[in-house]
């Protein structure tokens, strides 16, 4: 079944769904000018993603998993190569299509959390769903949801302020499936957090793909973080190496 849920963007993509990759890229290149100098970021990166799939992209610093994450949610556009997601090409997604499909279908999570300060926890989780237009008492019940998935539900007037690194990556994890994404991509979720608090946040998103059904890709320096995934993918200077069971890490 498609995930894509608006009709927009289904009309606009040119694949034909048949291809079972919920991503799938296909020799992707990413070049960054910077002044006279050409940064290859990434080499000719073939991957596919199958749906439910935990997936870890591993590397050094600067190897190009950000990169790679970004040209996958579309924030950041590849020099040369082709996404597709859900078998279908994003070749002619404009970025207004983009902001559409990451409202409605993928989730983001990030290293540094992103939660706004003033706002509580229950509040920062119910963010998308508002600038999507939801309110009221459904967005009331996929919050609550959402925040006792991660196990934030006590906490939910709390303030950013006021919880631990580990409560603020659960939270911010809250808010990326509040919107029952297909699609959750997670940028070093563990980089700030202490390896119990980052062994607990690795637990909760390898368990997404079973309690939620979405497609999981987290990028990670982290070899304990990549040992929970079911295939791995080594980045190295911007070439990926082919996959692996975490179980030969
Ligand atoms: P990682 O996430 O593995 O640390 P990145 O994807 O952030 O790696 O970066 C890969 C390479 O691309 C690095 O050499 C980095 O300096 C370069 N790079 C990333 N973003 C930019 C940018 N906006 N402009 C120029 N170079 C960039």
């Amino acid at each position: 079944m498609l995930w894509y849920t608006s009709d927009a963007l289904v009309r606009l993509s040119c694949g034909d769904g048949t291809s079972r990759g919920v991503v799938k890229l296909n020799h992707i290149y990413k070049q960054y000018a910077q002044g006279r100098t050409i940064v290859t970021a990434l080499h000719d990166v073939c991957l596919e993603v199958g749906p439910g799939e935990f997936c870890a992209l591993m590397g050094p610093s600067g190897c190009g998993k950000s990169t790679l994450l970004n040209v996958i949610g579309g924030l950041d556009h590849q020099t040369a190569g082709t996404v597709a997601l859900d078998g279908r090409s994003t070749d002619d997604f404009s970025d207004a299509d983009w902001t559409t499909l990451r409202r409605e279908c993928i989730g983001l999570v990030f290293q540094a959390f992103h939660l706004l300060p003033g706002l509580s926890a229950a509040e920062n989780v119910a963010l998308p769903l508002l600038l999507s237009g939801h309110s009221g008492g459904r967005a009331g019940r996929l919050v609550a949801e959402c925040l006792d998935a991660v196990g934030m539900r006590e906490r939910e007037r709390h303030r950013p302020g006021e919880l631990s690194g580990g409560e603020h990556q659960r939270v911010a994890i809250a808010r990326a499936l509040v919107h029952r994404p297909k699609l959750l991509l997670a940028d070093e979720p563990t980089g700030n957090l202490d390896s119990r608090q980052g062994a607990e946040v690795i637990a909760l998103l390898r368990s997404l793909p079973r309690r939620f059904g979405a497609t999981v890709i987290v990028a990670t320096h982290s070899r304990e973080a990549a040992q929970q995934a079911d295939i791995v993918h080594g980045l190295r200077d911007g070439c990926l190496e082919s996959g692996a069971g975490s179980a030969t890490l």
